[in-house]
């Protein structure tokens, strides 16, 4: 076990809710350690964000590095280990274990560690993964320039993201589950009127198909849907409706699953989509454990809901030693 001075509060995770949790209790003059294998969060893996207030437009990256300068600039600390275990020990103060083979002591834990990409479950999508098929359109977008690309998704993160993708693709094809794409109301208007972008509803993929040991070449869909035929002048029309459908990658945006394992495994209730239960000041059933943002049972997932949480973390968590003084 450590030689780890006891931090006020341990933060595992360094997104939006993480570094603001950070940020307020470094400022309520708490002793702070921040855990973060991706600095900045998943914001840092969108292009822009247009919803944060305070920014009219902003990149995620840049967003994500100016929430973690801010932390650190009040004096949270900041380490890149992944905590692999959390225990609640018999005098009260947690002890954080990291895949860098150190143990933090703390005396209260605001778990922000946000969710991991949800897989499609399709037969091929391990095969061709990172051979056509991908998850983050920021980071692997440019990969498929000039290309066919298909997206599987029906909600924000589709509707917003196909618009990156079609920067750079030939040509975006989103394929929607049910009737229609439900992304914030703005994205669904702007895929609507981009022409490189084409939606086909109530269709889902069967299996991703390609080269044996090579790339990802098509889709095996339930129902036949029209790629786009380039015609003589240079324009576009529907082609032959096929159910192998052509295409070059597939990025798959069917939302998120919590990372709260660590959490569940120390005895913190989850709800049945495996969030972490909290009250309105982010409190668990464990005394002095909180959870900010994607990682708890808040309905609308937004960085700017994970940033409030954060700060709510961090006023509880302070409220309670203040108590405990
Ligand atoms: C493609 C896409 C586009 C989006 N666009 C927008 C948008 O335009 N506007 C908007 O408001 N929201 C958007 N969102 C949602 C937004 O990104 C999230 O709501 C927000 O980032 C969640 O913040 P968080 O702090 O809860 O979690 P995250 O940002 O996911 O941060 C989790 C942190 O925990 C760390 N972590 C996890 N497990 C461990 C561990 N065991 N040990 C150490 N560290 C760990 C991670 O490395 C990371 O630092 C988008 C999401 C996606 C995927």
């Amino acid at each position: 076990m450590a030689d780890s001075p006891i931090y006020d509060v341990l933060v595992i995770g360094a997104g939006c809710g993480g570094c603001s949790a950070a940020m307020y209790a470094a400022r309520f003059g708490m002793k702070v350690l921040m855990l973060g294998e991706l600095p900045g969060g998943t914001i840092t893996q969108t292009h822009v964000v247009e919803n944060y207030p305070g920014f009219e437009t902003i990149t995620g990256l840049e967003l994500g590095e100016r929430l973690l300068k801010h932390a650190q600039a009040y004096g949270a600390e900041l380490k890149m280990e992944k905590a692999l275990k959390v225990e609640k020990k018999a005098d009260g103060t947690f002890a954080t274990t990291t895949d860098a083979e150190a143990t933090y002591l703390s005396r209260t834990l605001i778990a922000a560690t946000g969710a991991e990409w949800k897989k499609l479950g399709a037969p091929g999508e391990k095969e061709y993964a990172n051979k056509g098929v991908h998850y983050c359109a920021l980071c692997d977008g440019s990969f498929y320039k000039g290309k066919t690309i298909a997206v599987v998704g029906s909600g924000d993160s589709a509707a917003k993201e196909s618009q990156l993708l079609a920067e750079y693709g030939a040509h975006v094809y989103v394929f929607v589950r049910g009737h229609e794409l439900h992304g914030e109301p703005i994205n669904n208007k702007r895929v609507a009127a981009n022409p490189k972008i084409t939606v086909f509803t109530d269709v889902q993929i069967r299996e991703i198909a390609g080269q044996p040991k090579g790339k990802m070449t098509h889709l095996k869909l339930t129902k036949p849907c029209a790629p786009m035929v380039k015609q003589a002048d240079g324009s576009l029309k529907p082609g032959q409706p096929t159910d192998s459908f052509p295409a070059d990658a597939l990025f798959v945006l069917i939302g998120h699953s919590p990372l709260s394992i660590l959490l569940k495994e120390m005895g913190v209730e989850l709800n049945a989509r495996a969030e972490v239960k909290v009250d309105r000041l982010m409190r668990t059933n464990i005394e002095g454990v909180y959870a900010a943002g994607d990682v708890n049972d808040s309905e609308f997932k937004q960085a700017i809901v994970s940033a409030s949480d954060g700060v709510v973390a961090a006023y509880s968590a302070h409220q309670l030693l203040e108590k405990k003084k």
